[in-house]
């Protein structure tokens, strides 16, 4: 079975949000909440007067060893391939993946009363094609492959930023030294 992850150059990201757009676009995510799958942020890190601030695209990274999975009480979050799915028909709403998930992927609808996430735009892949996320990124700060391509490149995490490293998640950050 083939894994793929994410692999994101901070230094590299503008802050267009062009990624976000084309995951709300392509995977017909709801507009007028606050559900987005994919997610511009802000990091900071440091300390005064030492502060740094660094934007970081961040979506579900399908982990290895996804806690949201194990602690669904519903079972309504499976794997299709390496890629960590939410059954929103079986979906109820409790948000315990959400509090398990290091990196906030899940989103909960506040109308709908579900939760749904990243599907690593799975029929997308499925045709050949990249994710609508990595596919418009326009300075290629964001970028999607092969895990095994992937996993050595780069770092495993930023400061600041959760370091799961038991989960296992499927994601390498492009930095220069960071200091921890
Ligand atoms: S990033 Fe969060 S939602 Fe995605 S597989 Fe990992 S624990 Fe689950
Ligand atoms: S599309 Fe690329 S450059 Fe634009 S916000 Fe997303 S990651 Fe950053």
């Amino acid at each position: 079975m083939t894994s793929y992850g994410w692999l994101f150059d901070p230094k590299r990201c503008i802050e267009c949000s062009a990624c976000e757009a084309a995951c709300k676009q392509w995977n017909q995510v709801e507009t007028g909440v606050n559900v987005r799958w994919r997610r511009v942020l802000r990091q900071e890190s440091g300390s005064f007067p030492n502060v740094r601030v660094t934007a970081i695209s961040m979506a579900c990274n399908h982990c290895e060893n996804a806690f949201c999975q194990k602690v669904c009480p519903a079972r309504a979050i499976w794997r299709r391939g390496s890629m960590v799915l939410i059954d929103s028909e079986k979906c109820v709403g409790c948000g315990q993946c959400y509090m398990f998930c290091p990196y906030g992927a899940p989103q909960f609808n506040p109308v709908t009363r579900k939760t749904s996430k990243c599907t690593m735009c799975f029929d997308r892949v499925e045709q050949g094609l990249q994710p609508a996320c990595a596919t418009a990124c326009p300075t290629g700060a964001l970028q999607w492959g092969e895990w095994k391509d992937i996993e050595n490149k780069g770092t495993d995490r930023m400061p600041g930023m959760a370091f799961p490293r038991q989960m296992q998640p499927r994601i390498r950050f492009i930095t220069d030294p960071w200091r921890a």
